[in-house]
């Protein structure tokens, strides 16, 4: 019997698990070893008083298929929530106040979000020079380069603040931001490849419709699936100023009812209170012993694979004894600590939910926040029936000191952003603060140049990967897909161990 051992029960390591049941060979035991009491890592909800409280994510986007089809595989497909069409609706802070993002380019030239010189310059988008070979780019270069600087620190300067709590100077476009990059490389324009894409959409939308027509004219059970294909690629959103592609959808009860179920479609696999404390690789019967537990309880396990889906940092000491260049590259991917604050209002209080998703704020603007979500407005549900919930976001790589202040000082400063941004004068009735001390991977210059010496450095552990949002994606998206590939690497590699391995530490999406 072959075992596989993962390491982390985070998204990363449960998604990896359930892949590897589904494919692995009849008898393959599956071990999950979380370190933590609980599952999720990030992804923890916090139900309180008829309150819905993300401790960090608040969803995923529906638009990579990888996820949805997990979610059907365990039966979930009933709890999903998109986001409510306020949603929509996003803000930037600017010039001391909120401006919303415009959802076309046409109502974009008419808003204030960015001055008239800085408006015109993102038209030169198609004539920007091209990238310069051999160089890996700055998300802000790279944005200068073909939008402008205004546009690159008050827009781009936004977005990264609201995926990675990043640095747009630091921050490498290829490896934070593949699929920019490859529009580039394709198209040698943003612009001509928006079109592409648009045409494609209205292509794959026309085929839909065709087909639920002829689906409908014969009747059958093709035809539901087939309108609903069309329905769905009418909603379906490109991306562009407002946001990316794709609804933001979570779980009517929140984001752990995924995690929940995850764990017990894993029922016995999953085992909690057990941190990996080192491992070990024997050449003479090409198996891994793995060290778990802690003091009272240690014990050692054997496998055939082993995946490592822990956060770099951690990952970094188990690798260090067996290769110390390795255990280098791994501590040496930053992160950027952050902590959500969140707050619950009397409804009459402050006029109401606010309508729309909530906003972001480009660095050098004032506020310390890195934005807020307003929740309740987003997820109907999340808060009882006359109050209001918003999150506010704060640290990150500009400022990973503030995640070190007292839930007074946190809730101190969101207080006053909130006020400047939005007017939020009255008092919360209740406040919530979670802090994020490792936060989210960065993807720096020089990350993929990283991926490639680390790649090589597995070459000489076979049955070892490594996963997580460390290395190809932060976004749970990524995370499931990544999952997906290296599950059916690992079961390849369990049916005939001599074969080369293509995948050893994720691959991008
Ligand atoms: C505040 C915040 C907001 C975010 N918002 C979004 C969002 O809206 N949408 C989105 O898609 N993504 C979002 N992300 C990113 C996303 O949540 C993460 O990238 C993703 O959840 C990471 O999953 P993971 O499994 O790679 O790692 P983790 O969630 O970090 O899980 C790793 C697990 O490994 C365990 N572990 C550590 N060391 C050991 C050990 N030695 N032995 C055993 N177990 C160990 C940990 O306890 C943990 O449970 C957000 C992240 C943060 C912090």
């Amino acid at each position: 019997m072959k075992r596989v051992v993962i390491g982390g029960g985070g998204i990363a390591g449960l998604a990896t698990a359930i892949k590897v049941k589904d494919l692995a060979p009849e008898g393959t035991e599956i071990v999950v070893l979380e370190s933590g009491d609980r599952l999720g890592g990030n992804i923890r909800t916090e139900r309180d008083d008829g309150f819905i409280v993300e401790w960090g994510p608040n969803g995923y986007l529906d638009n990579v298929p990888t996820t949805p089809a997990l979610i059907d595989r365990i039966g979930l497909a009933g709890e999903v929530q998109p986001a409510d069409a306020r949603a929509a609706k996003r803000f930037l802070y600017r010039g001391g106040q909120l401006h919303e993002l415009a959802a076309s380019p046409l109502k974009f030239f008419g808003s204030s979000v960015l001055s008239w010189p800085g408006k015109l310059r993102i038209l030169g988008e198609p004539f920007a020079s091209a990238k310069p070979a051999g160089v890996d780019e700055t998300v802000g270069a790279f944005a200068a380069r073909r939008i402008g600087d205004e546009a690159a620190h008050v827009l781009v300067d936004a977005m990264v603040s609201g995926v990675f709590a990043g640095n747009v100077d630091k921050l490498s476009l290829a490896s934070a931001f593949p699929k920019m990059a490859k529009m580039e490389a394709e198209h040698g324009s943003l612009f001509k490849a928006m079109m592409a894409a648009g045409k494609a959409r209205k292509k794959a939308r026309r085929d839909a419709e065709q087909l639920a027509a002829a689906s409908g004219s014969v009747g059958g059970a093709d035809a539901k699936g087939a309108a609903e294909r069309a329905a769905a690629e009418r909603n379906k959103g490109g991306g562009g100023p407002a946001g990316p592609g794709g609804t933001l959808t979570s779980f009517r009860n929140g984001l752990d009812t995924f995690i929940l179920r995850l764990g017990e479609e894993l029922g016995s696999s999953v085992q909690l209170r057990s941190p990996i404390q080192s491992i070990g690789w024997s050449e003479t019967s090409d198996t891994w012993t793995v060290q778990v537990g802690t003091n009272g309880n240690r014990r050692e396990l054997e496998a055939d694979a082993l995946v490592l889906t822990m956060p770099a940092v951690h990952t970094s000491p188990l690798l260090a004894s067996l290769h110390g260049d390795l255990g280098r590259e791994l501590s040496e991917i930053p992160t950027a600590p952050l902590a959500v604050v969140a707050l619950a209002y009397d409804a009459e209080e402050i006029g109401g939910d606010p309508d729309g998703f909530g906003f972001l704020v480009p660095r050098g603007q004032g506020p310390r926040i890195l934005g807020c979500l307003w929740d309740s407005s987003l997820f109907p549900g999340r808060a009882p029936r006359g109050k209001v919930l918003l999150r506010a976001m704060i640290g990150g790589a500009h400022d990973p000191c503030a995640v070190d202040l007292s839930d007074d000082g946190l809730l101190r400063e969101v207080r006053r952003d909130l006020e400047v941004a939005m007017g939020l004068r009255a008092e919360p009735i209740r406040t919530w603060v979670f802090r994020h001390r490792l936060g989210i991977a960065q993807y720096d210059v020089g990350h993929a140049a990283r991926l490639g010496r680390i790649h090589d450095a597995l070459g000489a552990f076979p049955g070892l990967w490594l996963a997580g949002s460390s290395y190809y994606g932060v976004a749970m998206n990524a995370c499931i897909e990544n999952a997906g590939k290296q599950a059916e690497a690992i079961v390849q590699y369990l049916r005939q161990p001599s074969a080369a391995r293509s995948v050893e530490v994720g691959e991008r999406g």
